[in-house]
Parts: structure tokens; C-alpha cells; sequence
């Protein structure tokens, strides 16, 4: 039977273009003991994969040129040699970009609520809903009344982060590029403001929008927004760094005011994070993820493209802000 795979071609500088991507026609592999052959459903694109595809040193290692990007995917299981999955069973797992997978079952979580939609698992009761929930509460850790900020808000971490701190009972500002996306922080997710970054007046309207400062920013984007941002930071402060998206296609370094001397006089806590630091507490998290999405206290909003051959573009879409909330491929 035949397979496509989606390779990575040469390494990107900037944006990455059409050219950073291959696809190769190869063979399906047949599974042996202990593997199943899986069929994506859905492929998600997050902006982290931008950061894998140089070669600069990281948390995690570099895609390997000319082999096939990957990342998590939701998919079928189409026939299996080892008893823990059968033909029909949903998985979720880091996975190849390839139209059919065969892989060691260890590889891929059985999937067991089917009754929401299956691209949940590759947003808010994925990666990204852990991301969210991991960072704002061990780090972020937001209590009652205080003002809780986050960029790139409307997105698939950002929209979670808000919502968890309004359930937590902060007050939100949410960050983001364009009328509709704020427009939507709080008349569909319940966020108490919303600011673009991309109007002239910005800095004026984000300083109305806290006018008790900010005590925990989730940080999303780096760059001026967060310049903005930390000119507000109140006494003890906390500030989770997620990503900082905004230089992932830099050339050059993007140096900006210095923070140490913010820090100093505010005593605030900055802290990078990544989501797996917290893989203990994924199962509870999940669970309590899951409540709140069940009981509609966690709305997520998905953008999905369609068709395999569409993978690079939703990808590249994400430094344009073209995606609204999660960004995945229907396969
Ligand atoms: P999103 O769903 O938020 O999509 C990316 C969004 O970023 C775009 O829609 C756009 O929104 C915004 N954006 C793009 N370019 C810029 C820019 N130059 N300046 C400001 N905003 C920009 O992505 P995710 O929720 O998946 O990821 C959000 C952040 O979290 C990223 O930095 C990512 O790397 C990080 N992350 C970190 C993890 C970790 O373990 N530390 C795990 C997962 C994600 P808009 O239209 O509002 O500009």
C-alpha cells in the first residue's frame, strides 16, 4: 500500500517557505508483534515545531533534515499485533507526518472518552490544555481578585490560561492580534478585558485595561507586548514563561529593555517552564480538564484545515495569526 510522508527539507531562516517541507511517497510498513498501523485523523501544528526545526541547541533535539517531522496526532487504529489496542480504537502520541503509522503500541494513549470531539485531545485535553493548566497554577499560581494577564490569548494555550484564572476567580486581560480575537476573549470566553497588540494605542489601552497592575502574566509571546507588560508588574508578581513566539523567526537577536532591574524592584518570580516537567501530574490534570469541558466552564475554539497536503500551510498560518484558537489538520 502506499504512504506519503512530509519531510523536513532544509533547515528554515525566517519564516519558514514552501521549500522547508518535502513530501516523499514511501511504502506503508506492515505492523509486526507488539506494533499497529495507525491512520491519522487529526495532525496538530504547534509553533514549538518552528524551534525543533533549527538545529540550536534545546530542550528537545532538532527534526533530523530529509526524515519526516512529527508531532501529536490523533488517529485510528487500523490493525494491531499486540493486544493492549484493536482495529478502531482511538490513540493520541508524538507521531511521524506520514498518511498511515506503524508503530509500537508504547508509543500511542489509548484514547477512552470518544464522545467529545477527538481534536480536544490535541488542545485542551492535550499538550496544550496541560500546558496551560501546569503553568498558570504551579507557577502563575493566581489567587482570588488579582489581575491575571496572557498574550496570544485567544490561542490554543492562551484561551485555557484565562479561563482557568477567571474559574480560579481572577480578574483576565487577555492580549491578541485584531478586533475579532478580542471581541471574542470576552464575549465568548468571559475574560474582563481585551487588548490588541496590533492597534496604534496599545500601550495606553493596556494600561486602562489594569488599573490594579498585574499580578501573574503568562507569557506567550516575548518581544514589545511583553515590554509593555512588565512596565505594569505589581510587587511579587509572577511570570510564566511559556514561548515567546514572536522571535521564533528572528535572525538576530531581539534585544529589548532589560528586566533584571523589574524584576529587583518588584520581586517578581520569572520562570520558564516546559510541559513536560509535569508529566506526573498529567493524569490528574487531565481529569480535571476533562470536568470543565464537560461542564462547559472551558470553551475551546479550533481552527481545522483540511487535507494532508495542507499540513506546512496551517503550520506557517500559525506565525500569521491566521489560526483561531487550536490549529489542527483533518486528515
Ligand atoms: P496559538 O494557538 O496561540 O497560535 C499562535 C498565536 O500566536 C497566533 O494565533 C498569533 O495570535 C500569535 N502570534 C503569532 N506571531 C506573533 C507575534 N509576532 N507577536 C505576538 N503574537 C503572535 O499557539 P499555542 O497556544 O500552541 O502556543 C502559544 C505559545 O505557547 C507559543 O509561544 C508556544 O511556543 C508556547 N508553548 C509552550 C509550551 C511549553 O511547554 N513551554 C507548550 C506549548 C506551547 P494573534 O493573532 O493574537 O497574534
Amino acid at each position: 500500500m502506499k504512504n506519503e510522508q512530509i519531510v523536513l527539507a532544509k533547515r528554515p531562516e525566517g519564516l519558514p517557505g514552501d521549500d522547508v517541507f518535502r513530501f516523499e511517497d514511501t511504502e506503508v510498513a506492515q505492523p509486526s508483534d507488539g506494533e499497529a498501523l495507525i491512520k491519522p485523523l487529526y495532525i496538530s501544528v504547534d509553533p514549538y515545531m518552528r524551534g525543533r526545526m533549527s538545529d540550536a541547541k534545546s530542550y528537545v533535539a532538532p527534526y533530523e533534515l530529509d526524515k519526516p517531522l512529527q508531532g501529536h496526532i490523533v488517529g485510528e487504529v487500523m490493525e494491531s499485533k499486540d493486544d493492549a489496542l484493536k482495529e478502531g480504537d482511538h490513540v493520541v502520541g508524538v507521531l511521524p507526518w506520514q498518511r498511515y503509522i506503524t508503530v509500537t503500541t508504547d508509543r500511542v494513549s489509548k484514547i477512552q472518552n470518544t464522545d467529545v470531539p477527538l481534536h480536544l485531545y490535541l488542545s485542551t485535553l492535550g499538550m496544550t490544555g496541560q500546558t496551560a493548566y501546569h503553568g498558570l497554577l504551579k507557577i502563575g499560581q493566581p489567587k482570588e481578585g488579582e489581575t491575571v494577564v496572557v498574550s496570544a490569548a485567544s490561542g490554543a494555550v492562551g484561551s485555557v490560561v484565562g479561563q482557568i484564572a477567571k474559574i480560579k476567580g481572577a480578574r483576565v486581560v487577555g492580549i491578541a492580534g485584531g478586533d475579532e480575537k478580542v471581541r471574542y476573549l470576552t464575549e465568548t470566553l468571559g475574560f474582563d478585558a481585551g487588548v490588541d497588540y496590533k492597534a496604534d494605542d496599545f500601550e495606553e489601552a493596556f494600561e486602562a485595561a489594569v488599573p490594579d497592575g498585574v499580578d501573574v502574566y503568562f507569557e506567550n509571546v516575548g518581544g514589545e507586548v511583553s515590554d509593555v507588560v512588565f512596565k505594569h508588574l505589581n510587587k511579587f508578581a509572577r511570570v510564566p514563561v511559556c514561548g515567546t513566539i514572536s522571535s521564533y523567526n528572528n535572525t538576530e537577536a531581539d534585544i529589548g529593555p532589560r528586566i533584571q532591574g523589574v524584576l529587583v524592584k518588584t520581586q517578581a518570580l520569572m520562570q520558564g517552564f516546559i510541559v513536560g516537567n509535569y508529566s506526573d501530574d498529567f493524569e490528574t490534570a487531565g481529569k480535571e480538564l476533562a470536568e470543565w469541558v464537560q461542564n462547559d466552564r472551558i470553551h475551546t475554539e479550533v481552527s481545522i484545515e483540511e487535507g494532508f497536503e495542507n499540513v506546512p500551510k496551517a503550520f506557517i498560518n500559525l506565525f500569521e495569526g491566521k489560526n483561531f484558537g487550536k490549529q489542527v489538520v483533518k486528515i
